[in-house]
């Protein structure tokens, strides 16, 4: 019997077995050369699908880091306003319904300057928890920017954008955050804004509008949903 090692990134991962079956003479060296060259390759062909594999998912993980938002796990702004653009011009070419929904945590200074920093994170992570659990698996919620989560939702139109906007302000304000005193609330405004082909030219437009219904919405006393465009309807 010949055995051939076969080594693996400097280490012995195995060996290669050549077993003789002419009974006359014993292996000579082209079978020794041959043996080796074979455990060779074998070798090489094993490091670089091994190579492969863990630059495949290296480059997965940077792909997902980079539309990540480290904090809170939601997609950052820049995913956000990469599929904004994408879905904008796809309402505006086919006339699919497209919302957008705005959130800004109430009174935050406060709530930081009150119980701390850290405890503020943990409850933005909270509150971006309850966002994504009260959206569809289609929609793209993401972190706005410091304590600003947006929601974009292809193919719903104002009033699921409001039912969808009223869901996740009630569960935020009924929600108990760990670590604050009990009976604390914490509360959130939403401006809501469905794309409107005559008056929306860009997809910033949209964002736009949302971001007027949230203002509105802290000027009426917070912890409520505005969509002005809904309003005016009326
Ligand atoms: P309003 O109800 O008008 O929104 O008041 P506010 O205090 O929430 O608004 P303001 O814009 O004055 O303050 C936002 C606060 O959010 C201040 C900032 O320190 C806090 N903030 C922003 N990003 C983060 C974050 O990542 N973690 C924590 N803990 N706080 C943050
Ligand atoms: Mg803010
Ligand atoms: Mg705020």
């Amino acid at each position: 019997v010949l055995v051939a090692p076969v080594i693996l990134f400097d280490n012995n991962m195995g060996s290669l077995l050549l077993r003789i079956a002419r009974r006359d003479e014993g292996f000579i060296d082209r079978d020794i050369n041959f043996c080796e060259i074979v455990a060779e390759s074998a070798a090489n062909a094993l490091e670089r699908a091994h190579l492969i594999e863990s630059i495949q998912g290296a480059n997965e993980r940077l792909e997902r880091l980079a539309i990540t938002d480290g904090l809170t796990g939601l997609y950052n702004f820049r995913f956000f306003r990469d599929r904004l653009e994408k879905e904008f011009s796809r309402s505006d070419r086919y006339g699919n319904p497209l919302s957008c929904i705005l959130i800004d945590i109430d009174d935050f200074k406060r709530i930081n300057d009150t119980y701390g920093h850290l405890q503020g994170d943990e409850i933005l992570r909270d509150i971006a928890e309850l966002a994504v659990k009260s959206n569809r698996q289609s929609d793209v919620v993401a972190r706005y920017g410091g304590e600003e989560l947006v929601a974009l939702l292809p193919q719903t139109g104002m009033s699921g954008a409001l039912r969808q906007a009223e869901r996740l302000r009630k569960a935020i304000e009924t929600h108990k955050f760990d670590g604050l005193p009990k009976d604390t609330r914490v509360t959130v405004s939403i401006g809501v804004a469905e794309f409107a082909k005559d008056s929306m030219k860009q997809c910033d437009d949209l964002v736009r509008a949302a971001d007027e219904g949230l203002y509105a919405a802290k000027e009426r006393g917070k912890n409520q949903t505005v969509a002005l465009q809904h309003e005016e309807q009326k």
